[in-house]
């Protein structure tokens, strides 16, 4: 069973096609979620029902009661979350007329813009090239922003504004758990990060030693190691631009829309 075609219809209308949880503007790539689970008795009804971005929709569903890390979304939680969205969709028109409303935003859009441009982050993420080593403090803007996203002071009153934040939030999130995943601090040098291993070549040769590879088998081994550094290298650098493409349409978008 799955909600039935008006019930999906209504639902996407009233969140805008806007994620429920994270605000991020979606289009086609929203899911409807059962609140209730079906196993659980939940029905297929509008109230039972919250339109996901992909993402939320699968951390929403990869909760595991029998193994709990971190804390599940409750229903009640995930209902307040929708209707409180739903209710700023369908009042964003009263707020871009409404001088009070505009004003609470621009306040806002200029303290995340202050927090993103911390040691000047947003002009490093433009300008860097991931395949050389970097000062981990030069992204100290990302990690503000990031925790002034968790603070429910720092949701838009108007919607379009709100789902930009949320499509920036969710980039920067990407980005960070690369960073996080493939670079490590540089040999005597804790404040410079690279990179993934610093020289693949000293690293395997010294591996060949142990593992009586032949000449053959350590270049083949050398040269995977290096496609995959230069995978992961060019993947920092494609979510790096995204997230700086992202905060650009969030500049330009605010400053039309808030006259900043
Ligand atoms: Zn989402």
């Amino acid at each position: 069973m799955g909600f039935p075609p008006n019930v999906v219809e209504k639902a996407l209308l009233d969140c805008g096609r806007y994620c429920c949880n994270c605000h991020k503007f979606c289009s086609f790539k929203i899911e409807t979620h059962h609140i209730v689970s079906p196993a659980d008795g939940g029905d297929d009804s509008y109230d039972n029902c919250i339109p996901l971005c992909f993402d939320c929709h699968a951390d929403v569903r990869a909760y595991d009661p029998k193994h709990p890390i971190g804390r599940s979304y409750k229903p009640s939680e995930l209902k307040e979350r929708r209707d409180r969205w739903y209710e700023k969709v369908k009042n964003g028109h009263a707020l871009t007329t409404n001088p009070e409303y505009i004003e609470i935003d621009r306040k806002l859009f200029l303290v995340v813009k202050d927090a993103l441009n911390e040691k000047g982050s947003m002009e490093f993420l433009r300008r860097h090239d991931f395949h050389g080593a970097f000062k981990l403090e030069r992204l100290e803007g990302l990690y503000a922003f990031g925790s002034l996203s968790e603070k429910s002071e720092c949701e838009f009153l108007d919607a379009d504004m709100e789902g930009l934040r949320g499509r920036l939030y969710n980039d920067i999130l990407k980005f960070l758990k690369a960073v996080g995943e493939h670079t490590f601090p540089v040999d005597n040098k804790p404040d410079l990060w690279n990179r993934i291993y610093d020289d693949p070549e000293d690293d395997d040769r010294f591996i060949a030693k142990y593992e009586k590879l032949s000449e053959e088998e350590f270049d083949a081994k050398a040269e995977k190691k290096r496609e995959f550094i230069s995978k992961v290298r060019n993947e920092l650098n494609e979510l790096s631009t995204q997230v700086w493409n992202t905060y650009d349409e969030f500049i330009r978008f605010g400053r039309r829309k808030l006259v900043v």
